[in-house]
């Protein structure tokens, strides 16, 4: 490696720096070979995360028939796509289902809900479900994705016993009203920073292939740093028919390679998850995304299915790096410190942060 553009990114993000928007554009664009740009990254994912996979899961907890419009969504508003609709799991059924995700390895179950947010009930069926899952697995980590949260509802999820939170800015500001028109790119920010607030892990990132330019990504990795998160997922759109973005396949396996590594250099110490899309995407090519991504999701996604489990190990394995155990921590140990766990507020005797 010998481009003076990834060096400079690697000893950038080594000490916790971003690349500047010149030096993220030219990445996305410029004339390093593509196995260069996974080197450097590379560097940087072994230096805080070494060879360690940490895996995760999806218990889709109410799907479809969502009165939101997201356009990359399967579950929107008008969706023809012929996915599963169902309305609101039992905490025991999400409590199996999660039990066979940590028995294949998964550290973290992402509850899941359709909707522009949860209610109240929303909420309880959440606190139900945290607590039958933590019964057999007290130490899992589970991550509450119920849309936009009203005033107190991450004080309750957090009390429960949840996490982290996680909800996605998905794109670019500037163009977040073409993929969306029911809800805004600052309604997301607020939701995040209430989850944040509360004490909640905050997780946030992307979705890409849905027309956007190379000023779009790096916007929203900007945007992104800015919220500070603990995990980032990077989806690929995975276009169903029957939704405004099912006939878009503007992806190559080398532009997400791209992508993931640009979200690396800005994202040094975080969580940066290989998410939805990666199957169809990256296809031959994603064990080389593991140099990149420390995250992956196990088994299937929200809507659609994902690669057998068995396959994931199998490609882990082969790859050369390990699955993260249990007792294993993810994030490097300075940005660990920084994950205050609330001890205060709701669910204890001390006044609240106010
Ligand atoms: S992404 Fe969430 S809010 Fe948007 S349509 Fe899909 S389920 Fe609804």
């Amino acid at each position: 490696m010998t481009s003076e553009l990834l060096n400079l990114l690697v000893d950038k993000a080594l000490d916790g720096a971003a690349p500047s928007r010149a030096e993220a554009l030219a990445l996305l664009a410029g004339p390093e070979p593509l196995i260069d740009v996974i080197a450097a990254g590379s560097r940087v994912r072994r230096e805080f995360f070494g060879m360690r996979v940490k895996l995760n899961t999806i218990v889709n907890m109410k799907s479809g028939l969502c009165p939101e419009d997201c356009g990359y969504c399967s579950q929107r508003l008008g969706s023809e796509s012929e996915v599963l609709k169902y309305s609101w799991i039992s905490p025991d059924e999400a409590a199996r289902i999660a039990e066979d995700a940590v028995r294949a390895g998964a550290k973290r179950v992402c509850l899941v809900a359709s909707g522009r947010g949860p209610g109240e009930r929303d909420i309880t069926r959440i606190e139900n479900t945290i607590a039958a899952i933590k019964a057999d697995n007290p130490n899992v980590e589970i991550c509450a994705c119920l849309g936009l949260l009203n005033e107190g509802q991450a004080q309750r999820l957090a009390a429960a016993g949840a996490h982290a939170y996680s909800h996605n800015l998905n794109t670019a500001e500037a163009r977040y009203s073409e993929i969306c028109t029911t809800h805004t790119f600052a309604d997301r920010v607020d939701t995040l920073t209430r989850a944040g607030a509360a004490g909640l892990s905050p997780c946030s990132g992307a979705i890409f292939g849905m027309g956007e330019s190379d000023e779009d990504v790096v916007d929203v990795a900007i945007a992104l740093r800015e919220l500070d998160p603990d995990s980032v997922p990077v989806n690929f759109l995975i276009p169903f028919e029957g939704t405004p973005l099912g006939n878009r396949w503007d992806l190559t396996p080398q532009r997400c390679l791209r992508i993931l590594a640009l979200f690396r250099f800005f994202f040094p110490d975080v969580e940066v998850r290989l998410a939805g899309g990666r199957e169809i995407h990256l296809r031959s090519l994603q064990p080389l995304a593991l140099h990149l991504a420390n995250s992956i999701f196990l088994g299937d996604y929200l809507t659609s299915e994902g690669q057998p489990g068995i396959d994931d190990h199998q490609m882990i394995t082969d790859a050369g790096f390990t699955v993260e155990g249990a007792h294993e921590q993810t994030l490097p140990q300075p940005r660990h410190d920084l994950v205050a766990l609330r001890r205060r507020g709701a669910g204890t005797d001390l006044p609240a942060n106010a």
